[in-house]
């Protein structure tokens, strides 16, 4: 008997240590599972802070340098940034500050003039040089002009030939004078815009100014009459029968001692600087377009088309722009009074 109930006993006590131990091992895991929870948001805080301060070190080390002035944009940025890269939050704020949205915006105002500004345009929009148009673009451009204050340069580059008249034929490949003058003059122009002149072309294209060659010439007469310009340049190409072998560039004036022979002399130097040039003289004309001008005048003659080295040069683009380049630092040259007579 005594045996049995100790036997009970040690049962019921095994038991319920059981029990118990079973009780424990539900409280263990559901302390486990707290603590795993608690852990498991500890990571996912400490992630997402890690992510914010990466955000904001990226942020600062690209686009909030503002590429112009080189220094940071206010802080305010930061905010424009995180509304931008959070899509749930409104784009658009209305109680926050301009500052804090897109850095574009600031770049772009500081942008926007330097893309403006052009070498051969002006704040009122008369470009410097114009280089292809009709004749009625030619007489546009001239009133245009003409509304320029007084203090600007005005150059007239006076452009031979052109339409029904092509001028001389080149020797070898049947080039026309026209079409070389045109090139050269087009050349020039953007080169005096550079110096910041302002260029009438006589043509900006291939057609003559009028419909005969006596009407042409007194157009051209009648633009190099007005008192506009402040010295007028005639582009055309030279050639001479019977000798092959005559070459390179003339200047033509109307009489010794005038401006004409002092911008013509000045332009001269400037090729000879430039080009293998040697011709020291310039030359008297009782030219047309060297005589009616009001403006002191030179005639170029660029080279002769029946020299075959002159003829092949002349359609070379590189020598085309060295040239042109020459004849605008003269030009430049003499209207700045460093001359050469
Ligand atoms: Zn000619």
């Amino acid at each position: 008997m005594f045996e049995a109930i100790y036997r009970l006993g040690m049962y019921m006590k095994e038991d319920g240590f059981m029990d118990n131990r079973h009780n424990a091992n539900r409280k263990n895991n559901k302390q486990q599972e707290t603590i795993r929870r608690i852990l498991l948001s500890v990571i996912f805080i400490l992630a997402m802070c890690i992510l914010f301060v990466l955000i904001i070190i990226i942020k600062n080390n690209s686009s909030c340098i503002s590429p112009a002035s080189n220094k940071p944009l206010p802080s305010d940025s930061y905010i424009g940034f995180i509304i931008t890269a959070l899509p749930t939050q409104p784009l658009e704020d209305p109680t926050a500050p301009p500052e804090s949205y897109p850095t574009e915006a600031v770049n772009t105002s500081e942008v926007s003039p330097t893309e403006v500004v052009s070498p051969t345009a002006t704040s009122i929009g008369i470009p410097r040089s114009l280089t292809v148009g009709t004749m009625e673009d030619v007489l546009n451009r001239l009133e245009e002009l003409k509304t320029l204050n007084s203090g600007e340069r005005i150059i007239l580059i006076d452009v031979g030939h052109g339409g029904f008249d092509g001028g001389t034929v080149g020797i070898d490949t049947n080039v026309t004078e026209a079409r070389l003058n045109l090139e050269v003059a087009r050349r020039i122009s953007d080169k005096l815009a550079e110096k910041g002149c302002y260029v009438l072309l006589t043509r900006m294209g291939d057609y003559a100014l009028a419909k005969s060659k006596n009407a042409d010439m007194a157009e051209r007469k009648r633009i190099m009459q007005l008192d506009l310009f402040d010295c007028c340049v005639s582009i055309h190409m030279n050639a001479l029968d019977g000798d092959r072998s005559v070459r390179g560039l003339r200047c033509y004036h109307y009489k010794n001692g005038t401006e004409g022979a002092k911008l013509a002399a000045t332009v001269l130097k400037a090729v000879r600087d430039m080009t293998d040039e040697t011709r020291t003289n310039t030359y008297t004309g009782n030219i047309m377009v060297v005589r009616e001008p009001v403006a002191p005048s030179t005639l170029i003659e660029c080279g002769f088309l029946s020299n075959s080295q002159d003829e092949m040069r002349l359609q070379d683009p590189a020598y085309q722009d060295v040239l042109a380049q020459a004849i605008a630092n003269g030009i430049d040259n003499y209207l700045n009074g460093n001359t050469t007579y």
